[in-house]
Order: C-alpha cells, then structure tokens, then sequence
C-alpha cells in the first residue's frame, strides 16, 4: 500500500528506526517524528543488544548497524559466586553481545533518519490524535499516552522487586553479575561496559532491604537523582566498583512494569515497541522489541494492501514472538527476584541455574559454548567433571541424581512459585519429602522446577520432580541448579 503522510510518536529506538526505514522503502512518504525531549538527552545509561538482533537489524538496514556496532563495545559475561566472594568467579564468553549507550544509539538513528529525509521534531510533548496524517505510529514508550487513553485494552502489571538504573564512569572489564549483603538484606547488581569509559550497573533489590535500608522514604524531585541511594550502593559495592563513584540520570527506585494490550491498532493508530509491551530489562530485550516491531511494521505497510490489513499482518506476525519473550522475561523476573535465596550456589552453578531461569538454553547448548562453566558446576554437582561432548551432559546428570526416597505426592498448577500460591504449597508440605506432579505442558514443568527449589531451599523438603522423558535438558539443567533432587520421567507428551 502507499501511504502519504505519517506521524511517528515518540523518538525512541522503535520509532526512530521506523521512520527511516518506512522513508527507505517509499520515498514519497513523508514521515515526521515527533519527541518531547531535546536530541541529546534521554532517560538511562547503556543497552544491550544480543547476536541474533543484530542478524536481523543487518538484514533490515545494514547502514545504521555498521554505526551502531562501531559505537558500541563487546564484552563478556561474569558470574561471581552467591556469598560474593572474589575467589569464585566464573566468566562466560559472548562474542557477539555489545552495549551502546543509549544517547549514542538515538544519535545514530536520528542522523540516519534524518539521512533518509525523515523530519525530526523535539520539544514538544504532542498527542497521536492532533497529528496531521493518514497514518499514527505511537512509539511513546512504557508510560505511552495513547495506550492509556485509547481503546488498546491495555493493561500493566508491577513487578515485586525494585530496580535502580545507575551508571559509572568507566569501563567494566565484563558483565557483572554480583550480589552484596549489607546489614539490610540483599542486592544485586547487573552491570555491563557500553563504552571505553562509560558501564550501566543496574542494581536490584526485595522489598524488604529496600525499606530496611531507608530507601522507601527517600523524596527526590522529578529530575533529579536519588543521591542518598546512590552513596549507599556505592558503598555497598565498593569491591566491584574498585572504590569509584556511581553516577545517576534521572536515577530512582522504580518497580518494573509489564505492559500488554489486546489489541495494537485502532483506527489510523498502531502502537509500536514499549508503548505496546515491555519485557522485563534481566533478558536485555527492550530496544531489540522495539526495532524488530519497526522491521515487521514497515514490511506489513509495504505489502498489505491497505491500512487494516498492514496492522493485521504486523500484529499477526509480532505477537507470538512478543509473547514468548514477555513469558521469558517473567520467569527471568521471578529469578531475580528470588536471587537472594540462592546464596548458596557456587559461581559455576549459579551461572547454569542462570542460563537455564527461563528454560531459553539447554543445557547442551550451554555446556557446547561454556564447556568449562559447566563442567566446572558438573564437579560441584557430582563430585566429577562431567562428559567431553555436550550433547551426552543430559544423560551424565540423569544418571547421577540422589536415590530414589519415599515422597507423598503433591499436584500443583500454578503460575507464581514466588508468590501466594507457592506461599501455601510450602505451608502445606511442611519440609517433608515430596514428589511434585502435575500438567505435562512444558511451562508447568519450569514452573515445577522452581517451586521445587523454592521448597528445597525454605523449608529443607527433598524435592522429586515429575516430568515428560520428552523435557530431560530441562530437567537435568533442574538438578545441576539445585531446583529439585530427583526427577521421575513420564512417557507422557510434553
Ligand atoms: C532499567 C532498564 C534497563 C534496560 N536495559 C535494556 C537493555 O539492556 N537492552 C534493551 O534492549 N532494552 C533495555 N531496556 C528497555 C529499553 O530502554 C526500552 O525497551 C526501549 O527504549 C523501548 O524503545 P521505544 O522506542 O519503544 O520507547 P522509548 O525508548 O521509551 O521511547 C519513547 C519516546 O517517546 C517519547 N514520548 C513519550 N510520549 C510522548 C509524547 N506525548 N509526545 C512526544 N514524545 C513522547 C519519550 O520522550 C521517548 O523518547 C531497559 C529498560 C530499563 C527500564
């Protein structure tokens, strides 16, 4: 279809990147975005941006991902072990994984918008139905106005947890996974280099240490940054930070939220990127949403034959995947969220129970590109290091799990492990020895395996997992992360 004139709401990633490729593809189109901020300055630190986004960005515009990839910096990832300890730290290589800063990335996609003859407006907060054009895409991020006030059925849910998003001024040598504990509780910093002196360091904690610490009654105006945090934090991860100082932009705890809709269009509208939906930031998957949403938009608007059918057709086309990742990025949240329970991990266990939170890497797949990891938490785990070739690592862990030992059965089907429901299954079983069962689907038996932990860890109860033969990477990935003890293999279907 041609269309004459559209509106981009929002000079985000997911609507930058939709405006310049829209004019690629159709020249006569003009396309304005429209963005309340000023060019240069924009919330946050660093993002990352995994191989496989990459692959697709190349494949869309490969001129703006040579800039990007110029502007950013690879590195990979470290684990320290849960007692924080320096001599247990296990490194994972990615060598494809960069961090950008995100005023760098706007900056490129601006430039290159700009490039390709998108018209750029900055300043002015606008509203998508005073726009003059045939066509609306709303990019307007997590707190999108137009979602709010217009009939998406959108919903937000909060998480748990609350997160700060903090930076430094230099360069971490890896990503950094560490945990702290102060007098107060738990916390958990994820940082990254996005730059040759520039890392994000995100820093997470429970409600309970964020009150402890004080941090709930900390009033900050609205374009400031919590700075009392930010000395705390610095103090508190004085080891990882080498004694140097964080720096804030805009930085507060917040809680995450998770956005969905029913619907992604209305009328000329079509929401795009987080306005749409978000993923909870542990899978490093928001940017990535946003401009695979711009790829899959302009493609539906080029061959749809007209307005409906295009937002159809994209939404056909992003939903599932959208929805996938929305069901990773919530076991991912509920992992961290449960992070300080786990201080018992060694580094090497803790990164496969890492790798494996959301059932996204088998373990072979894991022990194929981090054999040394593995191994290492395969010694851990049985006392030796485990078989040479990846692909036999399933049946190794199998074959070396506990004894069998008596278990009452207990039928769960729930969604939180964390939360309520798991609340009364631990108060039920009361730190006796139980055999988990429950539906065969493969969701319900991640969800198994992590109350199973949940179980071992809070109340001592040996755990014994009842699953699909079908689903065993899943099940020995289960026993190396100390989710269960046993596992009993169904012939049902997964
Ligand atoms: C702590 C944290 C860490 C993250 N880490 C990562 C990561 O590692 N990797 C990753 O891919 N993603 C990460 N994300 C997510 C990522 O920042 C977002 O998912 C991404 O920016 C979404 O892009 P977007 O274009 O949809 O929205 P945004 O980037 O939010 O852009 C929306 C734009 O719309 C503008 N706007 C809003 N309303 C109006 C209006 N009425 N008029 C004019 N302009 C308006 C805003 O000013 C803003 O510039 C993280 C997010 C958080 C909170």
């Amino acid at each position: 279809m041609r269309v004459r004139r559209v509106a981009v709401l929002g000079g985000g990633p997911g609507g930058l990147y939709a405006a310049r490729l829209l004019k690629l593809t159709d020249p006569a189109c003009e396309v304005t975005v429209h963005e309340q901020g000023d060019p240069d300055s924009t919330f946050g630190f660093g993002v990352g941006l995994a191989a496989g986004t990459q692959r697709k960005l190349a494949a869309a515009d490969p001129d703006s991902l040579r800039d990007v990839l110029a502007a950013g910096r690879r590195h990979d990832m470290r684990m320290t072990g849960s007692d924080g300890s320096a001599a247990d730290v296990v490194r994972v290589r990615n060598d494809r994984l960069i961090g950008i800063a995100r005023t760098e990335l706007l900056a490129i996609l601006q430039r290159h918008a700009e490039k390709a003859g998108v018209a750029l407006e900055f300043g002015a907060r606008r509203s998508a139905d005073e726009l003059d054009a045939d066509l609306v895409i709303a990019a307007d991020g997590v707190s999108s106005a137009t979602r709010e006030n217009g009939p998406f059925g959108g919903r937000v849910t909060t998480g748990r947890g609350l997160y700060l998003w903090a930076g430094t001024e230099f360069a971490l040598p890896d990503a950094l996974f560490a945990p702290v504990t102060t007098e107060h509780g738990v916390l958990v910093t994820h940082a990254y280099p996005y730059s040759a002196e520039r890392s994000t360091f995100l820093v997470e904690t429970d409600e309970t240490t964020w009150r402890r610490a004080g941090f709930a009654e900390i009033d900050v105006a609205p374009e400031a940054s919590d700075e009392v945090s930010l000395r705390y934090l610095e103090r508190a991860f004085a080891e990882q930070l080498g004694g140097r100082r964080l720096i804030g932009n805009r930085t507060r705890w917040l809680r995450f939220r998770t956005v969905t809709c029913e619907r992604w269009s209305a009328g000329r509208t079509v929401l795009l990127g987080d306005a749409a939906h978000t993923a909870h930031y542990s899978i490093g998957s928001g940017t990535k949403l946003a401009m695979e949403d711009a790829i899959a938009l302009v493609d539906a608007l080029r061959t749809a034959p007209d307005r409906a059918s295009a937002f159809a057709e994209y939404e056909r086309v992003r939903r599932p995947a959208v929805e996938r990742l929305q069901e990773l990025a919530r076991r991912s949240a509920l992992w961290w969220e449960s992070f300080p329970l786990r201080r018992h991990l060694p580094a090497a266990q803790l990164m496969v129970a890492y790798m494996s939170r959301a059932g996204n890497v088998p373990l072979p797949r894991f022990a194929g590109t981090s054999p040394d990891v593995v191994r290492a938490a395969l010694r851990t785990y049985a006392g030796e290091p485990g078989p040479a070739d990846p692909a036999a690592v399933t049946e190794w862990v199998l074959a070396r799990q506990r004894a069998a030992f008596p278990a009452e059965p207990v039928h769960v089907d729930l969604r939180d492990p964390w939360g309520p429901d798991g609340d009364a299954v631990l108060a039920g079983v009361g730190g006796r020895a139980v055999r988990l069962t429950g539906p065969a689907e493969r969701g319900a038996v991640l969800t198994r395996l992590d109350l199973g932990e949940r179980l071992r860890i809070e109340t001592g109860s040996l755990v014994e997992v009842e699953a699909p033969a079908a689903l065993r990477d899943d099940l020995a990935a289960g026993l190396v992360s100390g989710r269960c003890d046993r596992v009993l293999l169904s012939e049902e279907e997964a």
